[in-house]
């Protein structure tokens, strides 16, 4: 056996059991995580996991963390498998997945292996880790692209960024012009990822990164609010939306699977939003509402 091997953990699953067991399996150590969605196969998850970790409780532990899911009604997923890799072959396994992305008409998102040509595009580089938020998922995508056309048409001095994650969107902004960013998390290591990826691209002058609820800040007068977060949290947070923006103000909202979208949109009618925009990628809907002028507030 090669003194350079590492493990790679394979499992085909249901897409509302990936998001627990990606946490899972950075628990048990993984160096790193990748879900794979090929056409016309189930949607998988790759984990990476140093030698150290003994292959069979590895196996038996998701074994195991997959029969609870099973237990609490989740859809089945795959038989998990893990076979072992030389150093070369999971460098190349993780890197292949990560590719330079262009993104809307002026962002370039790209890790931080990569050179890539910018035919004028800005280039955001971003660690793939642990914090979500590495740009490939459809939800981020969508609100980059809302967040730079926003942007084309007013740069705002400030912005809140709920739930940065990697720092993605708020690091966006901040190299599209935006002098002053609140990058918030709750995830302590989302928060370090921020600020790492904030110091990689030479905006942390710009980009405040703190942990912190999403519903607990103090902050109000916003002209723009970011948060791409799940629909059950935006139905939760929307007077704090209202809190935080300042009249007029413009909110996007990312992470609401299609057919929830209507729904968001009507919830946050009653707390004085109205929609402007909404576009859907893969699935996900990111929605540009604005928050109502004070003359037209009852
Ligand atoms: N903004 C990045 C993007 O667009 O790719 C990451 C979005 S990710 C879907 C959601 C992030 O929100 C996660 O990093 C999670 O830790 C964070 N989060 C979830 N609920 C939160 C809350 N109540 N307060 C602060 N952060 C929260």
């Amino acid at each position: 056996m090669s003194s350079s091997r590492y493990w790679e953990l394979t499992v085909e699953i249901p897409e509302e059991a990936s998001e627990g067991l990606t946490n899972f399996v950075w628990e048990l150590g993984a160096l790193g995580v990748v879900e794979e969605e090929l056409p016309g196969r189930r949607p998988r998850l790759r984990a990476f996991f140093p030698k150290t970790v003994v292959a069979r409780a590895l196996e038996e532990s998701v074994r195991e963390y997959l029969g609870g899911l099973r237990e609490l009604g989740f859809p089945g997923a795959g038989e998990p498998s893990v076979v072992a890799l030389a150093s070369q072959d999971w460098a190349d396994a993780w890197r292949a997945h990560f590719r330079p992305l262009s993104v809307g008409k002026r962002l370039l998102i790209a890790p931080p292996w990569e050179r890539p040509r910018t035919n004028g595009r800005v280039v955001i580089t971003i660690e793939p880790g642990r914090a979500f938020g590495t740009g490939q998922h459809p939800s981020t995508l969508g609100c980059l692209e809302r967040l730079e056309s926003l942007l084309a048409r007013t740069v705002p001095p400030w912005l809140i960024d709920l739930g940065t994650g990697s720092g993605v969107l708020a690091i966006a902004a901040a190299r599209l012009g935006v002098v002053r960013v609140l990058a918030v998390d709750d995830d302590p290591d989302a928060v370090a990822s921020a600020m790492a990826n904030a110091a990689r691209n030479r905006v942390c002058d710009r980009v405040r990164c703190i942990l912190g609820d999403a519903g607990a800040l103090e902050e109000s007068g916003a002209p723009l609010v970011v948060a791409n977060l799940l629909t059950a949290a935006h139905l939760r947070l929307a007077p704090r939306y209202a809190r935080y923006l300042a009249p007029g103000g413009a909110l996007l909202l990312g992470g609401i699977l299609d057919a929830e979208a209507a729904g968001v949109a009507a919830a946050l009618g009653g707390h004085g939003f109205a929609s402007r925009a909404s576009m859907s990628v893969e699935g996900w809907t990111t929605l540009e509402l604005a928050r109502a002028p004070l003359h037209d507030r009852a």
